[in-house]
């Protein structure tokens, strides 16, 4: 039944949680172990702390995210939500993600036009499409190209991130949104990869009354498309008071 499931997924998750969380403390600890051991010769000493302060590092963005996801899987967005244009989100996730891209020489064309609004939450919509922008760069080789473009197909708002990467082989590319999923565990952890960053983007679009898919060839690139509805029109009853407004959906 619908209770049972809804029940198994939480174990599931539970458990992944653990076992996630296991690998970067267990480091931390053999580190602090090692350092003690090697009281005697600084340059040890200093190598293994900048180690502690990677795994450290990981382990704050892990319970970040994990405390997100969580809190995305109760919250009602639409609840309270504003206008919010896509093209802006999208330029800010561009900005952010830049320092990343011209440290692997990565170039990101921005395309699209002001205009693509949907109501929702902003930060949130920001943390989806840097999220796709993120990956873009870090399952890329260094000197590709990003092309970040929004657009407004019939009712909806279009976000797709497209990169020249590595690509995704086509009995992965639905399990690359579950939770912890990654392709190659060992690259994943060692770009800082969680498993969680695609998660988190299906919930903020399920959020918002969208979705995200994927369309990739292996060896070739991928393209991931955000599709949320567009806002409804606004109409003011009166054009001189322009806080007196209403949504018609
Ligand atoms: P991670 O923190 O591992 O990047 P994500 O949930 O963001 O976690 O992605 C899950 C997996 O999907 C990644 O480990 C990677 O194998 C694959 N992936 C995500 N984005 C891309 C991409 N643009 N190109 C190739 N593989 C990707």
């Amino acid at each position: 039944s619908e209770a049972r499931r809804i029940d198994e997924t939480r174990r599931d998750f539970l458990a992944n949680v653990s076992h996630e969380l296991k690998t970067p403390v267990g480091a931390i600890s053999l580190l602090a172990e090692a350092v003690a051991g090697a009281h005697d010769d600084p340059k040890a000493v200093k190598r293994f702390a900048k180690r502690m302060g990677r795994e450290a590092n990981r382990l704050s963005l892990l319970v970040r995210e994990i405390v997100e996801l969580s809190r995305l899987q109760v919250q009602d967005i639409l609840g309270d939500s504003s206008p919010v244009d896509l093209f802006d989100v999208a330029e800010e996730a561009v900005e952010l993600s830049r320092f990343a891209a011209e440290s692997k020489e990565i170039e990101i064309d921005f395309v699209g036009s002001p205009g693509c609004r949907v109501l929702g939450d902003r930060d949130l919509l920001v943390t989806a499409v840097r999220n796709l922008v993120d990956n873009a760069i870090a399952y890329s080789p260094r000197r590709t190209r990003v092309t970040v473009r929004t657009q407004v197909v019939d009712s909806l708002v279009e976000v797709a991130v497209t990169d020249q990467g590595q690509g995704i082989a086509p009995e992965n590319q639905q399990r690359i949104f579950e939770r912890f999923y990654r392709v190659d565990p060992a690259r994943s952890r060692a770009t800082g990869g969680t498993g969680l960053g695609l998660s988190i983007v299906k919930h903020i679009c399920a959020n918002h009354g969208g979705g995200v898919s994927v369309s990739s060839e292996l060896g070739a690139g991928s393209t991931f498309t955000m599709e949320l509805p567009v806002a409804p029109v606004e109409i003011t009853s009166d054009p001189h008071a322009p806080e007196a407004t209403n949504w018609q959906l």
